[in-house]
Formats: structure tokens, sequence, C-alpha cells
């Protein structure tokens, strides 16, 4: 478990004498929950092809992701708020993926660990593999490597931990989570002789009419799978109601005032002590 560094949680120009560092931080809400998500990432427990050796090996004791919270891996999409897919996603298995997906929470974030998740790798349009996680899901974070180093795969946790840290909860475009209402699922794919994505269910239709009639289907016409994203309901609503919003010009002027007398105190506090 990671030590508690009260000094990574402070966020203010307020000043705070020295000796208290260690014991006390004055931050804003969201560094609290961005640093307490971001400590304690839950990654699904699977595993797809040799890039899940390396994701155990990243666990195992010499580079042990303990380190960041993040060695609970639970073997249930409900209770795993990372979705790390290790390995050559097979058309048959990218079902039950879109699936796993579905069923955990929101916040939840994906990376696709290697060249075979990212974009097929060395199978890359074989008939069976499906060219890249980020067909079907929404992908945060790609680690490059055939297979990645377990040290690429802690600097994918780092840059993910990072990416959590740059949201705020005042911006509600960051934390679509919070929308009214369950978010949509993500379609899942239906294996047939092939894979299908129900989102290209009306270009599939018009090439089969198109078929059927003896003329020419373009075997490439299928458009890009757009990267599901989850609709920023909340922010649309909250947009709304900021526009009604009068500002008082008074307080605004006194919270001004306060800030600049704290912005000077801070000053001379630094000055005294150089
Ligand atoms: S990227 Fe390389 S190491 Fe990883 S699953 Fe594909 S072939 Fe295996």
């Amino acid at each position: 478990m990671a030590d508690l560094n009260l000094n990574e949680l402070h966020d203010t120009e307020f000043p705070l004498p020295e000796q208290m560092h260690g014991n006390v931080a004055i931050t804003s809400l969201s560094k609290l929950y961005n640093w307490s998500r971001r400590s304690s990432m839950w990654p699904l427990l699977f595993g797809l092809a040799c890039c899940a050796i390396e994701m155990i090996g990243t666990a195992a004791s010499r580079f042990d992701f303990s380190r960041f919270g993040m060695e609970v891996m639970r073997a249930t999409p409900r209770q795993s708020d990372l979705m790390i897919v290790s390995g050559t996603v097979t058309k048959k298995m990218v079902v039950p993926i879109v699936r796993l997906y579905n069923q955990m929470p929101e916040p939840k974030y994906v990376m696709a660990m290697g060249a075979c998740a990212s974009g097929g790798g060395p199978f890359k349009e074989g008939y069976n593999v499906v060219s890249g996680i980020d067909k079907y899901l929404p992908v945060d974070v790609y680690v490059p490597g055939c297979p990645p180093t377990p040290q690429a795969l802690l600097h994918g946790l780092i840059t993910l931990q990072k990416k959590i840290d740059g949201q705020s909860l005042a911006n509600l475009d960051d934390v679509p989570w919070y929308g009214v209402g369950p978010s949509e699922p993500t379609p899942i794919p239906i294996l047939g002789p092939d894979i299908i994505d129900p989102r290209q269910m009306d270009t599939i239709r018009r090439q089969a009419e198109l078929a059927a009639l003896g003329q020419p289907i373009g075997l490439r016409a299928l458009p890009d799978v757009p990267v599901y994203k989850p609709k920023p309901k909340k922010a649309v609503a909250a947009a709304a109601v900021v526009e009604e919003v009068v500002v008082d010009e008074e307080d605004a002027a006194r919270v001004m005032e306060l800030r600049q007398a704290a912005l000077a105190r801070k000053r001379a506090y630094d000055a005294s002590k150089s």
C-alpha cells in the first residue's frame, strides 16, 4: 500500500506553516476525489494471450503494482473500474469482453495493452482477430509493445493516474457518469459467420440488398465504428442552469478581496522564509 503523502493532496494558494505539511492539507474536493480514485484502481482479473503473462509479472513482487493501490484484481466486473485488455482480441472473445465492460460500474477505464489489443498486432486482419479493441470500447490508454514490458505497463498505469488527476468535478463533461439516469450500454457484437457490430446494421442491410440485386456492394464499404462515449447529460442540464445564475457583484468583490489578502499573506510568508 502506498504511503499517504499529504503534499500530493495540498492544492491551494493559502499558506500552510512548514511544520504542518506532514499533518495538514488544504485541498479541493476534485483533488481529493481524484486522488482516492486513482490510488485504488481495481483491475478486472482476466488475460487474453502472451501480454497477460507480462501483466501477471507486473503484479508479482519484482514490479508489484500494489505500490499504486492496484493490487486488488477483481474476478467480477461489478467491483472493477479498470479493464486491462492484455492480448489478442479474437472475434469470439470480443463478445464477452464488451458484455463485461457493460457490467462494470462507472467510472470505468480501459487500457489496451500491447500491439494486439491496440490494433491487431501481428495478427491484424487475420480471419478471427479484431483489429483493436478501440473498435468497440473507448480506450483511455494504449501501451505499445509486443509484449510490453512490466515497466511499460506501469508507465501506462501512471499515465492513467495522470489522466484521472486532470478530471474535475466542476466540469461535468469530465465526469459524465454523474449524468441523469444510467449510461447507455455499448452494443454487444453478434458472432455469426463473422463478427457483426449492431451499429453497422443499416450498412450491412443496404449491402445485402445490393448483393440481392446483383450489384457491387463494395467489400470495404463499412464505415469506421464510432467510439462510444457516454453522453454528458447532466453537463448539458447544468450548463442550461448556469446561464440563469445571477452573480452578486458585491459578493464577488468581497471574495476577490479575501483572495488578494490571502495571496498577499502567502507572499509575505514566502518572503520571510527566503
Ligand atoms: S502484442 Fe505480442 S505479446 Fe501481446 S498478445 Fe499480441 S502477440 Fe502476444
